[in-house]
Parts: structure tokens; sequence; C-alpha cells
């Protein structure tokens, strides 16, 4: 059993993959050839945002939202500890200093009611995560961003293709950030990533911080960066678009399936009703993770977690906050574990994992409730 299976994945799009690659090979535009602009035009109709920019990276796609913001040094940008370390890492790149906000135990994306306390005078942008592929309560966070006149970037790497409130994750505040790393929900077979906005000067600042902050050639007008997704990729993504719809179905009956074998039984990070997931994890929250994780890893199931150490306790970043200010992040990164997931994971793969899951877990329970008794006769 894979955790993702990429290559079941291929196979179920060979054809068309493969013959994306070979028009790329065939008309030799390597950078900036026509598939990229084919792609921008499918994803930014795909989200309904009014443009999408493609980049190298989901990573560079933060970097260049930010600067085509203006972050600089000095300023402060209020994230979430729990993600991936890109993030963060984006914000002190330009020599700004994330200021982390808690998350919501039940969904573990930034915890909206916290966010307004952590605003000060040097505070420039906000920028959520839609973690697991469950957007952030973007409603309440744009709100907040309003009143404040602030700008409030998605990291929406984990969750293109979800809805939340009737509109697609990317399109869902001022700048949304993507990445088609292979695992994403839409992966390329390399690095790649895209953002989206409807500003259009915005759009146009980060076409040109892509390309070197260049507007016309060899006149650069801005301070950019080398961040181009090249052709092949894109090429690749317009192939595997074509079964997107679908894959986002089969991974919601593999999350349906699951839900429906561990609810009441094992903790699950929990979904709203006013927005889908695109589940680019599915995950699961314990009390005993590595007792249960070295279970499964004995009966060959593979488990990731995502992520272990919340970023304000990560070495590089502590100085940035204090120890003690995201108990809840540091709670769920003790707990969380995500379950092999993918449009191709079987209905056998699920219960398989499922029953070896819960078997750990139910075992657990029963050793608890036999010392209890045993506490009380000492
Ligand atoms: C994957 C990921 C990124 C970085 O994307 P890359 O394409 O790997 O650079 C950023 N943020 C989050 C939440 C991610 O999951």
């Amino acid at each position: 059993m894979e955790f993702i299976d990429l290559k079941a994945q291929y196979q179920a799009s060979r054809e068309l993959i493969n013959g994306r690659i070979q028009a790329v090979l065939d008309h030799g535009q390597y950078i900036m050839g026509p598939e990229v602009a084919e792609l921008e035009g499918r994803l930014a109709a795909y989200t309904g945002a009014a443009h999408c920019i493609t980049v190298a990276s989901g990573t560079e796609a933060l970097i260049i939202s930010l600067m085509a913001l203006g972050i600089a040094p000095g300023d402060e940008v209020i994230t979430t500890p729990f993600s991936f370390i890109a993030t963060a890492e984006a914000i002190v790149l330009l020599g700004a200093k994330p200021v982390f906000a808690d998350i919501d135990v039940a969904t573990c994306n930034l915890d909206p009611t916290l966010i307004e306390a952590k605003i000060t005078p040097r505070t420039k942008a906000i920028m959520p995560v839609s973690l697991y592929g469950q957007a952030a309560d973007m409603v309440a966070i744009n709100a907040i961003a309003t009143r404040h006149k602030l700008p409030v970037i998605e990291d929406a790497a984990q969750s293109f293709g979800s809805v939340y409130r009737g509109k697609r994750s990317c399109n869902l505040s001022t700048i949304g950030c993507t990445s088609f790393f292979p695992s994403k929900p839409l992966g390329c077979y390399g690095d790649g990533g895209a953002i989206f906005t409807s500003d259009d000067e915005l759009a146009q600042a980060m076409r040109e911080i892509r390309v070197h902050g260049q507007s016309r050639r060899y006149v650069h007008t801005r301070i950019g960066v080398g961040g181009r997704m090249d052709t092949l990729q894109c090429a690749i993504v317009l192939a595997k678009l074509e079964r997107f719809e679908w894959e986002l179905v089969q991974r919601n009956q593999v999350a349906a399936a699951y839900d429906a074998l561990l609810s009441g039984r094992c903790g699950l990070v929990s979904r709203r009703r006013d927005r889908s997931s695109a589940f680019a994890q599915y995950t699961v929250v314990l009390e005993q993770r590595e007792r249960v994780q070295a279970a499964l890893h004995a009966a060959h199931i593979p488990t990731a977690v995502h992520y272990p150490v919340p970023m304000h306790l990560q070495p590089a970043y502590a100085h940035l906050c204090a120890a003690d200010q995201c108990p809840v992040a540091e709670r769920m990164a003790a707990r969380v574990m995500s379950l092999p997931m993918g449009p191709y994971l079987s209905q056998l793969d699920v219960r398989e994992v499922a029953a070896t899951l819960l078997k750990e877990v139910d075992g657990i329970e029963e050793e608890a409730a036999h010392r209890i008794p045993a506490a009380n006769a000492a």
C-alpha cells in the first residue's frame, strides 16, 4: 500500500500525460511555452479568480505574493504555527516577522477569534493556511482584514479544488497560493505552483516579479526572482486536470469510507458543513500516536505526521515566538497522524487501514480500563 499512489494515478492518465509531454518536446519552447498561458487560463477559470500566475513552486508563490504586497523588514504577518515550514519561511525570507496565532482544535486551521489580539501597527498581512485540504475560516478572517485594511494570502497548497461557501479555494481572499508538488491534490512531476488574484495591479506585479522584475525585456522596474514554472510541468498539470474532478470525487469517497469506519471510535480532524475538502490528507487524532503508528508500520501501512513540530518551536524560528503561545498547535502536533489517501486507494485498503488502527486504539483503551481498578485497589 502506498501513502499516496502516484504510479496508479500516472497509469490512469498515461496517454494524456505522455501526449502533452511529447507536444512540448516537439515545439521545444521549454520556458514560457504555450502550455504556460493555457494552464493559467484554465486554472483561473476553474477557481473563478481573474488572474492565475504559474510559478516555480508553492514556496515561490508565497514569496512572490509577499513581495508584490511590499512586505519588508520590520513588518509582521499573522499566520498559523501549524503548517509546512514554507509558510513562515517565506515571511522570514523577506525580513518580516511571522506572528503565530493559535489554531482551532477541531479543524487545525487558524482560529479567527485569536487574530485581532495579534494585530499591531506593524501588521501588514494575514496568511491563513487551508490545512489538509479544507479552507480556513476565510469569511471571519477576511472580515478582520477588512476592518484593519490588511490583505489576506490563503496558503492553499493543500486545498486546490475544495469549495468554501460556493467559491473555490485560491479565490477566497486578496491572493491565493497553491503548489503542484507531486503529492498535492493537483500535482505535477517536479516542482510547480500558482498564484491567484482578482486584483489587476497585484497580478501585473507578480507576473513581473516572477521574471526578475522585468516589465519589458531587460527593463527591470522592480526586484524580482527567477520564479517561472517550466512548460513541461504546466503540460503535465494540463493533462492531469482532465481527471481532476473525478479524482476529487474519489478522494471524498475514500474519506467517507474512513469516516464511516472511524468516527466515534477514534479522534478525527473535523470538517465544517459550509466547505468541502480536497483531502490532501485524511488525518486522525490519537492520544498514543507513536504506538498506533508503530502498529500500522508493522502491518506495512504507511502513515505520516503533518506536522510533528509546530513552526514556533522549530530551532530556527523559536526566537520569534514565546514557547507557550500556541498550546493548541503543540497539542495537535503531538497527536495528528495522516492515513493513506488518494483517488486510487481501494475500499479494501481503507478497511484494512481502519481495522488495523482500531485494533490498536481499542487495545489501548482496554489496557487503560484495566489499569483504573488496579490503581484504585492499591
Ligand atoms: C506543500 C506546501 C507548501 C510548499 O509548496 P512547495 O511546492 O513544496 O514549495 C507550502 N505550504 C503548505 C501548507 C504546503 O503544504
